[in-house]
């Protein structure tokens, strides 16, 4: 747990920070630009779980994959979901594959997603349901993604077979995972900013979401001691959003997006360059940082840099 002296110091550091980096020209790299075609709500949720869930490995790859998906859905994704047929789509979703990923894991979502809308009206009100039932946004989740794939795998088996990596495109929260595209998925509709798209604003509260955790934003919160824990687990996520919340109770996740790409575009590089520490502005409040001494040159420079490099998430 931070103390008192040591939050406030990180907050003095970490809050310029978000407020000057460049995330708008981010997003355009990122998959939640796919959640930024649509304006209604009800199509920026369909949008946005099935880019957050085929959001790993290469950007350039999954990109244009999920923007062809979502080409072909039309001008409503969520018009599309409730009609959804699996018989009847089956030749147009055939072309789909994704690294563990095929068709029928694709199907799979879709029709566990209509499921959920048919059952609730929205998935956020599902979502909104589950967490006022469980008191536990960990719960929620778990029993969010058991729905989809369940009901899922029930409708779309039949005619596109046995899904083979259901399991991974949905991690199960009960079971230890930090779910981190489930996570993402979830500051995208929960939180509003030049990123986050606010589509569940008032469904849930920005308190209860916990960051999406990955290898970026574990290397960074662990040289800002957001944590000391080595595993990539749910309870080290849990542990940095409530370092984080110690910065700001009530959107601890609002630093995510920044700790991340700080890693992700280099500018916070995975093998050390003491010449960027030198000259970085979370140097006193870095372990790698503080372990280059009492040298100075440039101080601010990764502040000011903050913009300069472009990454796309994950
Ligand atoms: S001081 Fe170095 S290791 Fe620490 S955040 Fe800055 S660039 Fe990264």
């Amino acid at each position: 747990m931070l103390s008192e002296a040591r939050a406030a110091r990180l907050k003095a550091v970490l809050d310029p920070f978000v407020d000057r980096f460049d995330m708008q020209r981010r997003v355009l790299n990122d998959p939640v630009s796919l959640v930024h075609r649509y304006r209604d709500p009800a199509d920026q949720e369909i949008a946005g779980l099935l880019a957050a869930s085929f959001a790993y490995g290469q950007v350039s790859v999954f990109l244009p994959r999920l923007g062809r998906l979502l080409d072909g859905m039309g001008p409503s994704p969520r018009r599309w979901l409730e009609a959804f047929d699996p018989a009847r789509e089956m030749p147009a979703l055939s072309w789909f594959s994704y690294r563990f990923h095929r068709a029928a894991d694709l199907a799979a979502l879709l029709a566990g997603m209509q499921a959920v809308v048919e059952e609730a009206g929205s998935l956020g009100a599902w979502m909104a349901r589950a967490w006022q039932g469980t008191g536990s946004l960990r719960l929620a989740l778990a029993d969010f993604v058991a729905r989809i794939r369940e009901e899922g795998r029930a409708r779309a088996k039949p005619v596109f077979g046995e899904p083979a990596a259901l399991t991974h495109l949905l991690a199960d929260p009960r079971r230890g995972s930090a779910s981190k595209r489930l996570l993402l998925f979830l500051r995208w509709m929960v939180r509003r900013d030049a990123v986050d798209v606010g589509t569940w604003e008032g469904l849930l509260p920005r308190r209860v979401l916990v960051v999406p955790l990955d290898t970026h934003l574990h290397r960074v919160s662990r040289l800002l001691g957001l944590t000391r824990r080595c595993d990539a687990s749910w309870r080290t996520a849990e542990e940095i959003t409530a370092s984080l919340a110690r910065l700001d109770p009530e959107d601890p996740v609002r630093y995510d997006f920044v700790l991340c790409h700080l890693g992700m575009s280099g500018l916070c590089p995975a093998r050390r360059e003491p010449r960027r520490c030198l000259a970085c502005a979370l140097r006193a409040e870095c372990r790698a940082g503080r372990a280059l001494g009492g040298r100075r040159r440039g101080e601010g420079w990764l502040l000011r840099s903050a913009g300069g490099r472009d990454a796309a998430r994950r």
